[in-house]
């Protein structure tokens, strides 16, 4: 079977009590796509990932995965359809060692692969296999990005989404996460990014959305939105 949309939202409006976070947004991934939400700060770019996987709910609208409405189902069935949520700032168990951190991310399957899926990620990200007696609180912030990374994959989803994994990471570190979603999405991965770093998520995404105060201004390919005169200025710093 082939779906040429993966991830279909159709206008959802998510609310914090008075809030309206999240206006009227309608957007598509298709499978096989790397798709990037660009926006300032408080844009609504983090509560459009977590309607997704039904920590926040919305009023309005439909959300489907894989032609299937998943907008009124509960976290943990989404999770097993193959939706995975990095979210913003790691959030790694900082106690816990590197390896128990990655097998927590299996947690919803009832495959035996995760002993080899384990060792996948290990290749991926070597930095991890050495430090995998290590506690996550020790590592450092781009290796930690790594194992949130890591982890979100170890649910081995068809759907990851990623909430700007390059915060707060030195340069150098930003070019080897976006090459490291590169590499997820060539192995089979579709990824939706969300991003205040516009010029290096519109350097890997095939489309992009750009989001402004919960609504979305502008959509198209990632090349049309770089030509933009509009998001060179707000978003590209031109
Ligand atoms: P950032 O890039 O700063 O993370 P964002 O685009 O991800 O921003 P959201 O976190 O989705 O933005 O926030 C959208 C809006 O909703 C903001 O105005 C924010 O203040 C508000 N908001 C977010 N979480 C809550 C909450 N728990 N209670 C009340 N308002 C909230």
């Amino acid at each position: 079977r082939r779906w040429i949309r993966l991830l279909n939202i159709d206008g959802i409006n998510v609310y914090y009590g008075n809030i309206h976070a999240v206006r009227d947004i309608s957007l598509t991934v298709g499978e096989g796509e790397i798709v990037t939400i660009i926006g300032a700060n408080g844009a609504g770019k983090t509560t459009i990932l977590k309607t997704i996987v039904g920590l926040l709910k919305s009023r309005t609208g439909t959300i489907r995965f894989q032609g299937d409405d998943i907008t009124q189902e509960a976290t943990a069935g989404i999770v097993r359809r193959g939706i995975a949520l990095v979210p913003e700032g790691r959030r790694v168990f900082p106690r816990l060692s590197v390896a128990d951190n990655l097998i927590l991310g299996a947690y919803s399957r009832k495959d035996k692969e995760v002993e080899r899926d384990l060792a996948k990620i290990y290749e991926m990200f070597p930095r991890l296999a050495e430090r995998r007696h290590q506690a996550a609180g020790t590592l450092s912030g781009g290796e930690q990005q790594m194992l949130a990374m890591g982890r979100g994959l170890m649910s081995r989803p068809k759907l990851l989404l990623l909430d700007e994994p390059s915060m707060g990471l030195a340069p150098l570190l930003v070019r080897q996460i976006f090459q490291t979603i590169l590499d997820i999405n060539s192995m089979g991965t579709t990824i939706l990014l969300v991003e205040q770093n516009a010029r290096m998520a519109l350097s890997i995404a095939d489309r992009g959305y750009v989001l402004e105060t919960g609504s979305v201004a502008l959509a198209g390919s990632a090349a049309d939105l770089s030509d933009n005169d509009k998001v060179r200025r707000a978003y590209l710093g031109e």
